[in-house]
């Protein structure tokens, strides 16, 4: 199947079943903005519980959550007040808006061949291998992009040299606190969730009695006024983030560092991601961010090409060294044992919890052959989430609506529903009712049928391999919540 085809499947599938809704649509809705249905909201919550047991099921992490709004000094010292812009430029002509790498990004080796030899037909009149002409691209992208832009045509409206200068555009959305709408009441929406943690290093050290190296995670709301949103939930300019910020002592962070892109690679792997449509993107030394002595991605394998999930970064004594300066407050660490002071190093791990939302959904998407009652064969499309993430554990049907059926199938649903998601469905075929189920990506479906008229057993459909057992209906519940939740036995008591 087409790679596009998969993503306007999957947008339609989140649309009609309840993933996930274009913000405020009966507007005509809003760009970069998506709302999670009920289905999508279990799926989303799934992720980040999963996350969450990960990291601070440990002994040396704690959890925080910090307010959105935070005093505007702290994005002067954290550099975004400064440095978070995009260059971007303008369409004169039809007024599209384009981040300029991502513009430069999406020119054809083709294109870019025809660029550089209409401005130097001498050096580029013969055939080039195109890594080599790529490289020289790059190059004057980022030494003069003026004159790329030049020769270069608008993608939306095909005029020629309309685009205007390259101008820098801070990504931070602004707003007001109180009624005063000046300069001095201007309060930032946190484009990180990192800086909350940050700034309480020293709050959540002495209060959880922690000693280095101990982290802080915490899972929340981030806004970044970006110039192109699209790939649906990939680029938003609002997400969520569930972030880690590992302190540790200056000279152990290289260790620690390899620790934790580790341990989040296989977190991915962990919730049935394969290891092909995982990689790594090691930040260039030229091009890594102010604060960072190493940074790494990992990204996943979209239907639009491989995009980056989460960010693991060494950032140094960057972060707390600024707000020391800026806060004159005292942002170091004393080392009892030692009796040293100095401010730790810190190791980040930065994850989206939407974009990896979108990750699972384009990992689960499957179609498939499945037999019919008939004997005949049907395609069906199957979400094969892993049963942790999998927004309904189980659906529960009366194979027919009558002989007592209905009553034991509600009373089954009313016992697994004290502990878990379920659904209950005594509509059309029970092929069909397994069909529904499966674009949904629930892990098993429960049918009471005659014999557990007899002897009190149902039958269990596995999703992934179609195949039943019987169970007894009072083991029911002890099975689904062994294979359907987060384990804390997966979860052995660790750190570094
Ligand atoms: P990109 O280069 O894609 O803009 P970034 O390098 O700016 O991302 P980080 O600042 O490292 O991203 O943010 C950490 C994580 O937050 C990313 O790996 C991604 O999962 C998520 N994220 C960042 N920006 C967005 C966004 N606009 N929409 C959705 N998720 C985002």
């Amino acid at each position: 199947m087409p790679d596009s085809q998969v993503m306007e499947k999957l947008v339609s599938l989140c649309k009609r079943r309840g993933f996930v809704f274009q913000s405020s649509e009966i507007y005509g809705g809003l760009n970069g903005a998506w709302d999670y249905g009920p289905l999508g909201v279990e799926l989303l919550k799934n992720i980040k519980e999963c996350w969450w047991r990960e990291m601070t099921f440990r002994q040396n992490i704690e959890g925080i959550d910090a307010a959105i709004l935070m005093h505007p000094r702290t994005w002067e010292a954290s550099g975004h007040v400064e440095n978070f812009t995009d260059p971007m430029v303008d369409c004169r002509q039809c007024k599209s808006r384009y981040r300029l790498d991502i513009l430069f990004e999406e020119v054809s080796a083709k294109k870019q061949k025809e660029i550089l030899r209409e401005l130097d037909p001498e050096r580029f009149k013969g055939q080039q291998r195109d890594e080599a002409v790529l490289k020289e691209f790059q190059t004057l992208a980022e030494g003069s992009p003026g004159a790329i832009l030049a020769a270069m045509s608008c993608p939306n409206c095909g005029n020629r040299g309309t685009f205007t200068e390259a101008r820098k555009f801070n990504l931070m959305f602004k707003t007001f606190v109180g009624p005063v709408e000046d300069s001095g009441s201007v309060v930032y929406l946190r484009p990180e969730t990192a800086q909350g943690i940050f700034v309480n290093f020293l709050n959540v050290q002495s209060a959880a009695r922690q000693k280095l190296p101990f982290g802080i995670a915490q899972i929340g709301k981030a806004f970044r006024n970006e110039i192109n949103t699209k790939n649906f939930l990939f680029r938003t300019r609002e997400f969520e983030q569930m972030e880690m910020q590992f302190f540790c002592r200056p000279g152990t962070d290289v260790g620690h560092f390899e620790y934790w892109r580790e341990q989040r690679f296989a977190w991915f792997l962990s919730l049935g991601i394969p290891q092909e449509n995982l990689r790594w993107h090691r930040h260039e030394p030229g091009k890594l961010a102010h604060y960072a002595k190493d940074a790494y991605d990992i990204e996943f394998k979209f239907p639009f090409g491989w995009g980056e999930i989460e960010g693991i970064h060494n950032r140094t004594d960057y972060d707390l060294s600024r707000h020391e300066e800026f806060s004159g407050k005292n942002m170091k660490y004393f080392d009892e044992a030692s009796k040293e002071k100095f401010i730790p190093y810190i190791i980040e791990t930065s994850a989206g919890a939407s974009r990896s939302f979108m990750a699972f959904l384009v990992n689960a998407y499957a179609e498939e052959e499945a037999p019919t009652a008939e004997g005949g064969k049907e395609l069906r499309v199957v979400m094969k989430f892993h049963p942790d993430l999998a927004p309904v554990k189980a659906a529960v049907f009366p194979l027919v609506n009558r002989d007592g059926m209905p009553e034991i199938a509600r009373k089954i649903e009313d016992d697994l529903r004290r502990r878990l998601r379920i659904f209950y469905d005594d509509s059309g075929a029970v092929g069909r009712r397994y069909r529904r189920q499966d674009e949904i990506g629930t892990p098993f479906c429960i049918t009471v049928d005659s014999e557990t008229l007899e002897n009190q057993t149902v039958t269990v459909r596995d999703r992934d391999s179609m195949r039943q057992e019987r169970i007894a209906s009072d083991r029911l519940c002890d099975y689904l919540l062994k294979k359907t939740t987060p384990r804390a036995e997966g979860n052995p008591v660790r750190g570094q």
